[in-house]
């Protein structure tokens, strides 16, 4: 893999580009079991990673991931703020002095996910953005660790965490505001679910972009 902190713009604005053809979808889950803000948390944290978008650039990623991390959690606000911070902070973490390979890759996404966990004392099965990153993370692991081809855990990636994300409608909340609305919430979608999972197959799509060109 030749992913470098250098297509860390080509990324946000794949990401921008996809949350925005979605926005409507987006705050309408957002509006229907929360408060509707999901999708302007996300974009205020996003905007803000985008102004320092050349010095992340030149960072490694370590440095990167801890500045991206630090910056969503001081803009974002939302539960979701601290979720994603979080996220960032330990993948930096499990960054350090690391090389991005399909096994530090996987195991910074791992770590990632841990923190999203017990930073949000949530699990699979809550209705959360867990359950796309949840999926998402496994089928990344073990296509990684039995060599699986580039393209084929790029493609199952997507599908876990589509799978994972569709799951969330027939769900019950148990964390977040959805959990207050009880059975009410059954019948829709995720909002961080479903960002997540945007995001995540928005990368995976740049990833193979890059490795095409090269
Ligand atoms: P808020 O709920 O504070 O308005 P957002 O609207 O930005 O924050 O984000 C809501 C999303 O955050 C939810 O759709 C859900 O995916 C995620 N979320 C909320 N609480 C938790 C939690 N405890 N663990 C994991 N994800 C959570
Ligand atoms: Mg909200």
């Amino acid at each position: 893999m030749n992913i470098s902190p250098h297509h860390l713009p080509r990324f946000f604005k794949a990401i921008n580009t996809e949350l925005d053809s979605n926005a409507d979808e987006i705050i309408g889950l957002d509006q229907a079991i929360g408060d509707g803000d999901h999708l302007t948390n996300l974009q205020r944290g996003l905007k803000a990673v985008q102004k320092i978008e050349v010095e992340l650039s030149e960072m490694n990623w370590s440095d990167a991931l801890m500045k991206i991390g630090m910056t969503l959690m001081s803009t974002m606000g939302g539960a979701s703020g601290s979720l994603f911070g979080s996220f960032f902070l330990a993948m930096s973490k499990a960054a350090k002095g690391k090389t991005m390979d399909a096994q530090h890759l996987a195991a910074m996404f791992d770590a990632g996910v841990s923190s999203v966990k017990q930073r949000g004392k949530a699990d699979i099965g809550e209705k959360t953005m867990l359950d796309s990153l949840i999926p998402a993370c496994e089928s990344l692991k073990q296509d990684v660790a039995t060599n699986q081809d580039l393209a084929v855990t790029v493609a199952n990636l997507k599908q876990a965490a589509e799978k994972g994300m569709l799951s969330t409608e027939a769900m019950v909340a148990t964390k977040g505001r959805a959990s207050f609305l009880g059975e009410r919430a059954r019948g829709h979608l995720d909002a961080g679910a479903r960002t997540s999972q945007l995001i995540i197959s928005v990368i995976a799509d740049e990833v193979i972009h890059i490795q095409n060109e090269n």
